[in-house]
């Protein structure tokens, strides 16, 4: 009623396994009995092969490389102007509040020092961070099965079509995204291998029995001399709570079904690869705190594929942009295909701030547009460990 085919040499097993002996209404007529700790992997003669799809195992894992390009990639040309770089700066009202904020945000701080320290000097230390995104689309297939419940069978009405050529949906740009499809004219219905196709498989807590030994009086029937067990009236054995006395359970992955549909999935994974650079500032605030603020925008370039930004007035920029870009290319354009790429310049203010609390000099940091503060040494603290 169904295609199968069937390979009796499976060399991986060493056996036949006798849950495959075809029979012409998908019953199994004869099979060794099943054991309580079946495999759960299917055999590989529960694979056909399927022309453009050889490699494909279960499990899966294998990216497939797309196809050459039938046209030469277009070359990116550099943008036709740049645009003017400004470096803005923060104001003292701007650094004291900020300052004042962070001096509240702490259980044990007092404000005093950030409200009435007195600022002596502002040094503006902002810098840039170049970022590069790749977004680019991967494909891998594998073997996988499902309980057959009258799902369509298609394998072998023709002939399927190749990995990069299924339609899948339409990712947003730079959105991580990810879609699984069954590759079309890959499915085919197969006997169960976990229960070898009868839908239920011995249980395991009573090695079939349905009963077990009675836990209370260990199977003797009686307790203290010549008390009957009441717990088993006297059996020696109770039910097996985990089958219902019946010995078998539901095969779990056939659902009890027999039979399993057999194909082919595809799975389309979109991925947003971010790679930062920043110029490092010699201001004596560590560059990772960065990374946790944004800038002011200066440039924007979104393309198929980008030209490394030229012109920028920083040349560690532009020593980033040629690297990253490069490095970009050699490790998504081999495996995986590029749809789109971003690079954006930001300049993040950084704001060194020298104040005098109580005759002693002490500094702290402005940075990012979000204001965010870094003081060490701020000079008063109570002991507040208990929190
Ligand atoms: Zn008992
Ligand atoms: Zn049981
Ligand atoms: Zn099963």
């Amino acid at each position: 009623s169904f295609p199968v085919t069937f390979s009796h040499q499976n060399r991986n097993y060493g056996v036949v396994n006798p849950g495959f002996v075809p029979t012409a209404e998908g019953t199994p007529a004869m099979f060794a009995p099943p054991t309580a700790e079946g495999p759960s992997a299917p055999p590989a003669s529960m694979f056909d092969s399927m022309p453009g799809y050889e490699g494909t195992i279960a499990g899966g894992g294998g990216f497939l490389p797309p196809p050459m390009p039938a046209h030469p990639l277009p070359v990116p040309e550099p943008g036709p102007e740049q645009p003017h770089w400004t470096i803005p700066s923060i104001s003292e009202d701007t650094a004291r509040e900020a300052f004042v904020l962070f001096a509240s945000s702490k259980c044990c701080y007092s404000k005093a020092p950030a409200k009435d320290g007195v600022i002596t000097n502002m040094e503006a230390f902002n810098t840039y961070r170049y970022r590069l995104e790749t977004f680019n689309e991967t494909r891998s297939t594998e073997w996988n099965h499902e309980p057959y419940k009258g799902q369509p069978v298609d394998a072998y009405s023709q002939p399927p079509p190749g990995p990069w050529d299924i339609p899948t949906k339409t990712p947003t740009f730079f959105v991580d995204d990810k879609d699984i499809v069954k590759v079309p004219y890959t499915s085919s219905v197969k006997n169960c291998h976990a229960c070898v196709g009868m839908g239920r498989k011995p249980c395991k807590d009573c090695a079939g029995a349905g009963n077990k030994v009675c836990w209370v009086c260990n199977g003797s029937g009686y307790r203290h001399g010549d008390d009957r067990c009441n717990h088993c009236s006297g059996r020696g054995r109770e039910n097996c709570s985990h089958c219902q006395g019946q010995g078998s359970r539901t095969c779990e992955v056939c659902q009890g079904k027999q039979q399993l549909l057999v194909y082919i999935r595809l799975t389309v994974k979109w991925t947003d690869n971010t790679d930062n650079y920043v110029v490092e500032q010699r201001s004596g605030l560590q560059a990772n705190n960065l990374s946790s603020v944004s800038g002011k925008e200066l440039f924007r370039d979104t393309q198929y594929m980008v030209y490394p930004v030229i012109g920028f007035p920083d040349p560690a920029v532009v020593g980033a942009a040629q690297r990253l870009v490069s490095e970009h290319q050699a490790k998504y354009s081999q495996t995986s295909r590029i749809l789109q790429q971003r690079q954006t310049i930001e300049l993040i203010p950084v704001t060194k701030v020298t104040y005098l609390w109580k005759g002693k000099s002490h500094i702290y940091f402005v940075y990012g547009n979000e204001f965010k503060v870094h003081a060490d040494n701020y000079p008063a603290t109570c002991c507040c460990s208990v929190m």
